[in-house]
């Protein structure tokens, strides 16, 4: 008893189980504790207890976790969380915790347990306190001054805020709350800390979130809530205890951030995906003109009798000119399509579409066209205009295999929005289906190249991603709207025509004139492609002299000045290109005529010489023909 003797007569009811005198005066010492409280061991295992813990359950040398229970009984998510902020505080991890929950049971009595973390170099373990949630505020009267001080803030806050009671239930919100929320003063006061998050799916969420900041005393996410008929997706950051029994949930919507974060990271994508394909494209347009150049030669070297070779050769060309048709698509996709972009009309477009697609369409589909009368005219490459028309038709065609109506539809808009965010008046086409449709993953990667639901040898996924190209190389946008099992309608707006744009000249159609003699300098840097040219050039009788680069063909021109009548150049290629080479030769006086051929003749490109518009481009890769009767073309109009 000589410990005891040491304790004061008003302790000596602390139970005698304790087991050491030492555990005895701690008892003792936790009895000036207001409500139940108990000192744990490091292991959890309760090494004392108060007259108030004991007055309910013996609880010395038994498991946090028994005591907890016979102490307060609470629903089984709020014990568990209990128990793991006693655990959290006992290895240290977190100095204190607490929580303030409702006991279940009849009537429910708020509680507050404050777990305090004992000093590890003293042995360790942790305080436990369980008490009636009674400290000052709670009972509503001091609440209420702390709240008031605090109001003009709340109020003035531009941030929605909430401030919850002990369970999460809303009792107040600030007039951005109102209005972020849709909700009235006595709507929001029925709400939730879990109605933040999209009911059903969220419920998990919530009751994680919950948790999380009861037991951390903050918790920062995202949640989401309907607002009128529009989800919105907000960003919840929660302070719990900003005063006692009173949590504050400030709740911003970034709906539409978010949106505008999805869009850029679309944009990227597709612009990365654009630079591999265009500089793939490129060097396969170099090959496929070789393959294509040197097919047509060997076809005119073959006599007629050998019938078999010229239809395996043949075979060929139709091979490359289909690899042709999608390197096309590529350069499309990655805007280095060479367009020749004039004042068009848009009915006129639609009218000789019309026509083609009468064609191309089974009889099950019905195509209705329509334009406004009197349409501005717009600024386009009419070409392009059409090859979007057809692919789109194809598509539509593809997604209604049992018949339907595809319209395309010529309209003004007044005010488009651009990406930017101006507006813009511009002409609309619009090409709707009533097909198949498609769902959100379709849609994702619509316009991405090799993207196709199809199967192989029905789709080749360029359709799309040319279009897509094409649009924005023409300065205008594109919008799919669709519905699985109820059609698709695409939106293209396409810039007016504006009378300062000077329209270019029209590509010389002039056919090839047989015994030629001019003499030609081609300048080219890949050499099987320099080679084709000459060959081909030189059966029609002209006389070729080749350089690898501007460079060399200046030093060609020097020396023979005169006798060339007409150069034809390649505009990229090493050391010195052809744009310069043609700035070079008029600067010192030559006059002949030149012509250019490019895989990237976009005369908007974004090299910092701009091709002189009056110069003719012939685009790769040409074939014997073109090459040809571009070749005339120049020296004739030269
Ligand atoms: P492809 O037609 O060669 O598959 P596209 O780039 O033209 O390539 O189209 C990509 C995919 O988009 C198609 O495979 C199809 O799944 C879908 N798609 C395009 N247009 C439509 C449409 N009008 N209706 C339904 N699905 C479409
Ligand atoms: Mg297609």
């Amino acid at each position: 008893m000589s410990a005891l003797h040491r304790i004061p007569a008003n302790f000596t009811h602390m139970t005698m189980r304790s087991t050491t005198p030492a555990a005895a005066l701690m008892g003792g010492v936790l009895d000036a504790v207001k409500g139940a409280a108990i000192l744990l061991d490091p292991s959890g295992t309760v090494l004392a207890s108060n007259r108030h813990a004991n007055a309910r359950h013996s609880c010395d040398g038994q498991p946090i976790e028994t005591v907890l229970d016979a102490l307060a009984p609470l629903a089984s998510a709020d014990t568990a969380l209990a128990l793991a902020g006693v655990r959290a505080v006992l290895e240290g991890a977190q100095r204190s915790f607490m929580l303030d929950v409702s006991t279940i049971g009849e009537p429910p009595q708020r509680i507050v347990l404050r777990v305090t973390g004992l000093d590890a170099a003293a042995g360790g373990g942790a305080v436990v306190q369980l008490g009636a949630a009674s400290f000052p505020g709670t009972d509503g009267t001091v609440d209420r001054r702390q709240d008031m001080s605090f109001r003009p803030m709340f109020a003035a806050s531009l941030d929605a805020m909430l401030i919850t009671d002990a369970g999460g239930m809303v009792i107040s919100g600030n007039p951005a709350a109102h209005r972020l929320m849709g909700r009235n003063e006595s709507q929001l006061a029925g709400m939730v800390f879990g109605d933040l998050f999209t009911p059903g799916s969220g419920t998990a969420a919530a009751g994680d979130a919950w948790q999380r900041l009861m037991r951390d005393g903050q918790w920062r996410g995202e949640g989401r809530l309907l607002v009128g008929d529009m989800m919105r997706v907000l960003d919840i950051a929660g302070s719990a205890h900003i005063m006692p029994g009173r949590h504050l949930i400030t709740v911003r919507d970034i709906t539409e951030s978010q949106q505008l974060e999805a869009q850029l990271r679309q944009a990227q994508k597709m612009e990365a995906i654009g630079l591999l394909t265009g500089g793939m494209a490129h060097d396969f347009n170099n090959l496929l003109t070789v393959v294509l150049a040197n097919a047509d030669l060997v076809m005119e070297s073959l006599p007629p009798e050998m019938e078999e070779v010229r239809d395996e050769v043949s075979q060929m060309i139709q091979a490359a000119t289909r690899g042709t048709d999608m390197v096309r698509k590529l350069l499309a996709f990655s805007r280095r399509e060479s367009l020749e972009r004039r004042p068009v009309s848009l009915e006129v477009v639609l009218a000789e579409t019309q026509a083609l697609l009468a064609r191309l369409l089974p009889s099950n589909i019905t195509l209705v066209t329509e334009a406004t009368p009197d349409l501005p005219g717009i600024h386009a490459d009419p070409g392009a205009v059409q090859h979007m028309l057809i692919n789109l038709a194809t598509n539509a065609r593809d997604a209604m295999p049992t018949g339907g109506t595809l319209t395309m539809r010529g309209a003004f808009d007044p005010a488009v929005e651009m990406p930017d965010g101006v507006t813009s008046p511009m002409v609309t086409i619009t090409v709707q289906d009533s097909g198949r449709g498609m769902d959100d993953e379709v849609l994702a990667h619509l316009f991405e190249p090799f993207f196709t639901t199809k199967g192989p040898g029905e789709g080749t996924g360029l359709g799309m991603a040319m279009i897509y190209g094409l649009v924005q190389q023409h300065a205008g946008t594109i919008d799919v709207q669709s519905t699985v099992g109820r059609g698709t309608k695409v939106i293209i707006a396409l810039p007016l025509a504006d009378l300062r744009v000077a329209s270019p000249t029209p590509r010389a159609t002039t056919l090839v004139r047989e015994g030629a003699t001019e003499t030609i300098l081609l300048v080219e840097d890949e050499e099987m492609v320099r080679r084709a040219g000459r060959r081909i050039l030189e059966k029609h009788g002209y006389r070729v002299l080749l350089a690898g680069d501007g460079a060399e063909a200046l030093t060609l021109l020097r020396q023979h000045g005169s006798e060339i009548a007409l150069v034809v150049s390649d505009v990229v290629m090493p050391r010195m290109g052809g744009r310069e080479l043609y700035a070079s030769l008029r600067d010192e006086g030559f006059t002949m005529p030149f012509l250019f051929t490019s895989g990237y003749t976009d005369r908007m490109s974004s090299d910092t010489v701009a091709l002189d518009p009056s110069v003719p481009i012939l685009p790769k890769p040409w074939t014997w023909a073109e090459l040809t009767a571009s070749v005339r073309a120049a020296l004739d109009a030269g």
